[in-house]
């Protein structure tokens, strides 16, 4: 392998998602990876790193595994591709339909298929309003999204999207998006004459009118927005709200879907069953391109109930290939009891985050639900004020972790959060979590000897 040749061709012909493409064919690759065991990733020079995020948390059943190739051959094998529109439909989309109804909360009770989460969420905003049109409110049209979220970066949900970097050059965004504050249900938190003041759902229904609004999108647990996890009883309030106001509820579980939480859905952490529910990433542990939307009984009987089309799909929804990945993912899931290994793995990783927040002053607001985790980097915690916006404390410590051999994601993009998120693969032990927090350490005495 000529490593040089494939540096300058991957500068010269291959444009990567979010790099500055300028810096980007200046520093070639940061790393090009050729192998995966385990949790562990091995790049073309032959240097080895435990992946902490799980490359974009959905590697969840870690890389390598065998099975999951085994599925992909045998379908393949069998049958390479087939359409799911006008009436065709292949044996392993359907397996897949009823095994993710049959673990999914509540009465979620049908699944379309997508490639991704971005597709998802837009043919969920799409299923929202053909439900209101169907029951005859073709006005309701609007769907809130809540900050810091990231719902994925084609044009509606690049628009729900509250990690603003992804909304230039979008062209028109869709026009149907509303804005609410995050986390909040009470609407006195909050300076309503200050003009750049965001209100709460309730304040944005009430603005807007309940009579405009489709649906609530909103993450059980915010990934890529910082690892933010929903205050109890949060995920219950808006629901009710949602009721009260004749609102779909959305969960968006692209990243917490398929026991990354610890249960198999985030909702499911506090009982709360959304009328629509995006899925993808973990539903194959990222061995193959799948998402899903999944939809109440009540929407399924509502849109079986008409003879209006709803104009919307993708070549490769139901693609059988995917599905039989999807199906042999959740069969290892469930066999294999992955989830209590999860639920074993995050005490193992709070009892790190305890002797990292003993042992450095700056460690601080440490969280894991199953092993969706993260810390935040504080000047003076004891006060909870942040370090000067130069500092950018998360991704030194990112950069130190990976020059010790271990992968995480920083997210500090926005003012005064300098957030660190681990979610390795669901099937780290306990040795390779004490690796990760024996490598988070020694990057964090680097960082302290920064600090003056
Ligand atoms: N929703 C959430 C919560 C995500 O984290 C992501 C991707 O990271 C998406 C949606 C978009 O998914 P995709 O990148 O597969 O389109």
């Amino acid at each position: 392998l000529n490593i040089a040749e494939l540096i300058e061709a991957d500068k010269k012909h291959y444009l990567h998602p979010t790099t500055v493409p300028k810096l980007f064919v200046e520093n070639g690759p940061k790393i090009i990876f050729a192998k995966g065991e385990g949790v562990r990733v091995t790049d073309v020079q032959g240097k080895s790193y435990i992946d902490g995020a799980s490359m974009l948390w959905n590697v969840n059943l870690g890389h390598g595994n065998k099975e999951l190739a085994q599925a992909a051959y045998d379908q393949m094998t069998t049958i390479a591709y087939s359409s799911s529109f006008y009436g065709y439909s292949n044996e392993k989309a359907v397996r897949l339909a009823e095994k993710v109804v049959s673990i999914a909360p509540g009465d979620l009770s049908a699944i379309f298929f997508t490639s991704g989460g971005s597709e998802s969420n837009d043919t969920a905003f799409k299923l929202a309003r053909f439900y209101w049109d169907l029951k005859g409110r073709p006005t309701k049209k609007k769907v809130i999204s809540i900050s810091r979220s990231y719902h994925g970066a084609t044009v509606s949900a690049g628009t729900a999207t509250r990690i603003e970097g992804f909304h230039s050059f979008s062209g028109s965004k869709d026009p149907d998006m509303v804005r609410a504050k995050s986390h909040l249900t009470n609407c006195e938190l909050g300076d309503r004459n200050d003009p750049n003041y965001e209100g709460c759902i309730r304040d944005v229904i009430e603005k807007e009118g309940a009579d405009t609004i489709a649906a609530v999108i909103l993450e059980p647990i915010q990934g890529a927005g910082g690892v933010h996890v929903s205050p109890d009883g949060y995920l219950q309030a808006v629901k009710a709200l949602c009721e009260e106001n004749n609102i779909l509820l959305i969960a968006d579980e692209v990243i917490c879907g398929f026991g990354r939480t610890g249960k198999m859905f985030g909702v499911d952490n506090w009982n709360v069953v959304p009328d629509i529910m995006s899925v993808a990433k973990g539903i194959t542990g990222g061995y193959a391109q799948l998402g899903g939307v999944l939809i109440s009984k009540e929407i399924r009987d509502t849109i079986v109930q008409y003879d209006k089309i709803l104009g919307h799909g993708f070549t490769y929804s139901g693609h059988p290939t995917a599905c039989a990945i999807g199906l042999k993912t959740i069969e290892i899931l469930e066999r294999d009891n992955i989830l209590e290994n999860v639920n074993n793995m995050e005490k193992e990783l709070k009892k790190g985050f305890a002797y990292l927040t003993d042992k450095y002053r700056y460690f601080t607001k440490s969280r894991a639900v199953g092993l969706l985790a993260g810390f935040e980097l504080q000047q003076d915690r004891e006060a909870d004020l942040p370090f000067a916006e130069t500092v950018r404390p998360a991704t030194f410590v990112v950069e130190q972790c990976f020059k010790r051999n271990l992968i995480l994601r920083a997210a500090d993009f926005e003012k005064g959060k300098d957030i660190v998120a681990i979610a390795p693969p669901l099937i780290i032990n306990k040795e390779e979590i004490s690796e990760m927090i024996n490598i988070i350490d020694a990057a964090m005495t680097e960082f302290e000897k920064t600090v003056k």
